[in-house]
């Protein structure tokens, strides 16, 4: 790909296009695809989805440029846990999810609009079920409730967990998140929130959220989630965007240089991808609900293999379009 002059005078002297069939079908997209650039500190990932525009891309720019130019900060752990994700099935194929991950924290998603409150009961019961008294059980509502919902919903699933380690995002709006906290005894985390919100901050000074979910593209980069994490005085979930191992190890250096981290990470999404850009021997894909600090190489292939030719115009144009707005 040709390099646009903003990230050439930069550092960034290679970009390849990737795009990868995914296993499972997520955020109506079957495909996960964008760039990789090379700079003086190795390959890192740009790869906002398609329906974000070129003004929200650019802060992912800046989180890749930052990657593949600058050396990541000191880790203080090697090792991260993750969490396993359930997305909504019934109660046996939860269990077989949760045993099959090894992971001793399970995100349960709830309040889809094409399922009941009595259905999420049934798969978090099994889930806890799954995970035993040892385990966390954490939901994830993706914004769908409103406070009422909520109200009634959270106690309900809280008892059918067997105590919840959180809630995540249950409502849309920040004055419901902060109402919400004041009123329950589970706490409540933060997520649409803070990536997709002009001040990723206001929801911590508003004191709506007991943890942040920070995902490192979207905001930016690593150093500015970890200024964020500072700031805030929250503790925080790193989880991914779907990324390839390219991307999930600049999670995983986040994870790794908090100075607190609580809890379980949402990283081990690489399975969601049926290849990668790494060999596969190298692939960020969780064992026993860990994942190693490590920083892979590209698999030489990546690089080799010519791109499909409208991925490749497709990605340009938009390389081009985000790196004219890097200020
Ligand atoms: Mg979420």
């Amino acid at each position: 790909m040709r390099i646009p002059a903003p990230l050439r005078d930069r550092g960034i002297d290679r970009a390849v296009a990737f795009s990868i069939p995914m296993t499972t079908r997520f955020r109506r997209i079957d495909v996960r695809e964008g760039v990789l650039l090379h700079g003086p500190a190795g390959w890192a990932e740009f790869s906002p989805f398609r329906d974000y525009d070129a003004g929200e891309s650019a802060a992912w720019l800046r989180a890749a440029l930052e990657d593949a130019t600058t050396a990541r900060p000191a880790a203080r752990r090697t090792t991260i846990p993750v969490n396993a994700t359930i997305p909504v099935v019934d109660p046996q194929r939860a269990q077989r999810i949760v045993r099959e991950s090894g992971a001793r924290t399970a995100k349960v998603k709830v309040a889809d609009p094409g399922s009941s409150l009595e259905a999420d009961v049934e798969r978090v019961a099994a889930v806890r079920d799954a995970l035993g008294p040892g385990g966390r059980v954490r939901i994830d509502a993706n914004a769908a409730w409103t406070l009422e919902e909520a109200l009634r919903a959270v106690p309900v699933l809280d008892r059918a967990a067997g105590g919840l380690e959180y809630v995540e995002q249950p409502v849309a709006a920040l004055e419901d998140l902060a109402e919400l906290r004041s009123r329950l005894d589970v706490p409540v985390a933060a997520d649409e929130l803070v990536r997709r919100a002009e001040d990723p901050l206001r929801v911590a000074r508003a004191r709506a959220a007991d943890v942040l979910v920070l995902k490192v593209q979207p905001l930016g980069g690593v150093q500015r989630c970890l200024d964020l994490a500072a700031e805030a005085g929250l503790p925080v979930v790193v989880s991914s965007a779907v990324e390839t191992s390219i991307g999930l190890s600049a999670g995983l250096a986040l994870a790794a240089a908090l100075p607190e981290l609580p809890y379980a990470c949402g990283l081990g999404t690489g399975s969601l991808l049926t290849t990668d850009v790494v060999a596969t021997d190298d692939r960020l894909v969780p064992t026993a609900g860990e994942l190693p600090v490590t920083r892979p190489p590209l698999a030489p292939e990546t690089v080799e293999s010519p791109t499909d030719p409208e991925v490749g115009q497709y990605w340009q144009h938009r390389l081009t379009d985000c790196a004219a707005r890097l200020a």
